[in-house]
């Protein structure tokens, strides 16, 4: 018997014992190709030879020293480069262990702004349903995932909850694309309104939409709309990358898809692409300013934070992605994903939408194409299809209805960067006969 205690507490997953490239090999020698880097973490596949590298030569060198005394040169470098690949004046970093803590982090730093200027009335932040952003309190508060929020309810701070940009199941049959996010827009300004302006700190999403919903985009105008309102109320806007950035989508930060540029950024997964537990912060010299002027002191701090050994696998892992010009890779691989998804399963009878960006890809079941039902929720139809992929030696990242009832089945895709052409026809072949098999066996 296992004395951890795992995600499920019905039995112990199979023992990873190594990896190379996008293959995992377990205990038994199974080997598995990892169509999703785990959570989108995975971006430059495993044992990278830069990366490891860097790290042995920042352990033998300095593992950790604790930041109430010193700085280290690993995360002032990666501070640097971020700030130099960042758009904006986005310059001011923060390192955590992970997505969760640089929400956290965000949260904080968002709601002390407006104490430096000030302003403690504004005490409120406007999240959208149809989210995830953490499993710490403060995450989850901002988060709108009814299932993972239900029973810690009562802990958690009220939030001013507004529709997420989810163009598939949301857009009425008689509206353009313009005019539902209008109408999103429209919601947001009145619960602005409604709240009072002046009692709000920050507007939190994810640019593009990932765990919840399977790798949802916002619609043209959606994002820049937002950074309107936010400037025209004095709110800052808040991007949660922490799924969709730092290569991910084809552009660093995905938002720089929408031609915006948000006040506060949080990150995570692929920053140090698993090779260490990192997450940041990175902030505007507007957010950083009061604080400056004012305290002095960022009201905040773990014990991890700026961790050296993890900030040096963050630098090697973003300088092999510019050195290497994975960016584009990512591009285009991610269009070769999208157009195998839509060849092989856009006439699927029980495929409703396929949608993402770069190597960012969702694929949502329906029961029934036309009036977009989902199955039905007891036939756990993502969870059959997670064991028929992992039996075909693929891993995909499944989840299933639990967003407000109204959400079906969905399948995540977010291979590492370095995967091959040959590979990506791989992943689409086999996602394609799990889904063909397991959805017949459901309807
Ligand atoms: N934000 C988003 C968008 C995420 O997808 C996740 C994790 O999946 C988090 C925050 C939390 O990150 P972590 O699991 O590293 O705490």
């Amino acid at each position: 018997m296992s004395h951890i205690i795992h995600r499920s507490l019905a039995g112990t997953p199979p023992v990873a014992a190594a990896a190379q490239g996008i293959w995992i090999t377990d205990a038994n020698g199974k080997r598995y190709l990892d169509a999703c880097g785990g959570a989108a973490v995975s971006c430059l596949g495993h044992g990278h030879p830069d990366v490891l590298a860097a790290l042995h030569a920042q352990i033998d060198k300095l593992a950790y020293a604790h930041t109430g005394f010193f700085t280290s040169d690993a995360a002032e470098g990666l501070a640097k480069h971020l700030a130099a690949h960042a758009p904006g004046d986005l310059t001011h970093c923060y390192f955590v262990s992970g997505g969760s803590e640089a929400i956290e982090t965000a949260l904080k730093l968002a709601r002390q702004y407006f104490v430096e200027l000030g302003e403690p009335e504004r005490t409120t932040f406007i999240a959208r349903r149809q989210s995830y952003h953490g499993n710490t309190l403060g995450a989850l508060a901002v988060g709108g995932n009814e299932w993972r929020r239900r029973q810690f309810a009562p802990l958690l701070m009220d939030v001013v909850r507004v529709s997420a940009c989810n163009e598939y199941r949301d857009r009425a049959a008689d509206e353009s694309q313009e005019q539902y996010t209008a109408r999103l827009l429209n919601e947001l300004e009145q619960a602005i309104l409604d709240a009072g302006p002046q009692t709000i700190i920050g507007f939190v999403a994810e640019t593009v939409v990932g765990a919840t919903s399977g790798a949802i985009p916002p619609t043209p105008g959606y994002l820049a709309g937002v950074r309107r309102l936010c400037d025209k109320y004095g709110i800052l806007y808040i991007a949660d990358e922490v799924m969709c950035g730092m290569g991910r989508t084809g552009t660093l930060y995905a938002f720089e898809q929408d031609g915006v540029v948000p006040d506060i950024v949080a990150m995570a997964k692929g920053l140090g692409g698993g090779y260490q537990p990192i997450g940041a912060v990175i902030a505007s010299d507007k957010v950083l300013a009061p604080l400056r002027t004012g305290s002095g002191l960022f009201q905040h701090g773990h014990t991890y934070i700026c961790h050296p050994t993890a900030a040096a696998a963050a630098l090697a892992v973003q300088q092999v992605i510019q050195r290497d010009n994975l960016l584009v890779q990512v591009q285009e691989r991610g269009a070769q994903l999208a157009a195998l998804l839509r060849e092989a399963l856009g006439d699927n009878p029980f495929v409703g939408d396929i949608r993402g960006r770069g190597l960012f890809m969702g694929v949502e079941l329906v029961r029934d194409r036309e009036t977009k039902t989902p199955f039905d929720p007891a036939l756990k139809l993502h969870v059959a299809i997670k064991r028929h992929c992992l039996a075909r030696g693929l891993m995909v990242y499944p989840m299933g209805g639990t967003l407000d009832g109204r959400q079906g089945d969905h399948v995540l895709l977010a291979p590492p960067f370095i995967i091959s052409p040959q590979q990506t026809e791989q992943v689409v072949t086999h996602l394609t006969a799990a889904i063909r098999e397991e959805t017949e066996k459901a309807a």
